[in-house]
């Protein structure tokens, strides 16, 4: 492992539960129904939970290199809502822009989050804000925001308006790697979730999970690189070369 510790030129951080203490079932539950409030009269509320997360699971399992998921996610939700483009994306833009942020309250401010930036800076490592691409820039900003950290601190965001795959592809990993220029070996991607996270190490890059939030999916034991808390990763940067 020496040689790799010595060659990393990027870290690729997750965001939710990993920089961000996000209370995630609090969370979704608020952010549907705050959003389906929106577009009453238009799509029924009953429906409107079925409609987005199946227009966002056909966006997460898009493999056409050409479309940026934004579009794909709108194509298929205007589908399903027999509703047009035009009026659909104003009313999430506003939403984005007005009412996210009354749902700060289900994320909290990590206290390893800082250092970790930090300790990746003083090692002249790129950041990646590796968060998966199935919101647009505006609530990835805030959610940022929310765990004290500044877009200006990342090189790279991951969101739906610059990305065409999502997590857990590996081809989402190469897609950063590409925009980057870093090899994939000079990666280094941590995060909480056992699947959408570690499945970096299918791209070729080195894997820490990040435990403090873990996310594990299924019953098998994770295979990654590197394992702890957020505290332990700042610990694990600040010892490189
Ligand atoms: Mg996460």
């Amino acid at each position: 492992m020496n040689n790799k510790e010595n060659s990393y030129k990027a870290l690729l951080l997750d965001l939710d539960g990993t920089l961000l203490d996000l209370q995630i079932d609090q969370f979704i539950a608020a952010y549907i129904e705050a959003l389906a409030k929106k577009f009453n009269g238009y799509i029924k509320q009953e429906d409107f939970a079925r409609h987005l997360f199946g227009a966002t699971r056909v966006m997460v399992a898009n493999e056409d290199p050409t479309k940026i998921n934004e579009i794909v996610f709108y194509e298929e939700f205007c589908r399903r809502t027999n509703q047009y483009y035009d009026l659909i994306k104003p009313i999430i833009d506003d939403f984005y822009r007005r009412d996210f942020a009354h749902l700060s309250c289900w994320g909290r401010k990590h206290p390893y989050s800082r250092p970790v930036v930090e300790a990746a800076k003083s090692k002249n490592l790129a950041l990646i804000l590796a968060t998966n691409p199935i919101f647009p820039a505006a609530p990835i900003q805030q959610r940022l925001a929310w765990s004290g950290l500044d877009e200006k601190d990342f090189q790279l965001i991951t969101t739906m308006e610059n990305m065409h795959f999502c997590k857990p592809k590996k081809e989402y990993y190469l897609e950063i790697a590409r925009k980057t220029g870093f090899a994939p070996e000079q990666c280094l991607m941590a995060g909480n979730d056992t699947v959408e996270d570690l499945s970096a190490s299918k791209a070729g890059m080195v894997t820490f999970l990040v435990e403090d939030f873990i996310l594990q999916r299924g019953e098998e034991e994770p295979v990654c690189d590197y394992r702890g808390s957020l505290q332990d990763l700042a610990g694990f940067i600040e010892q490189l070369s």
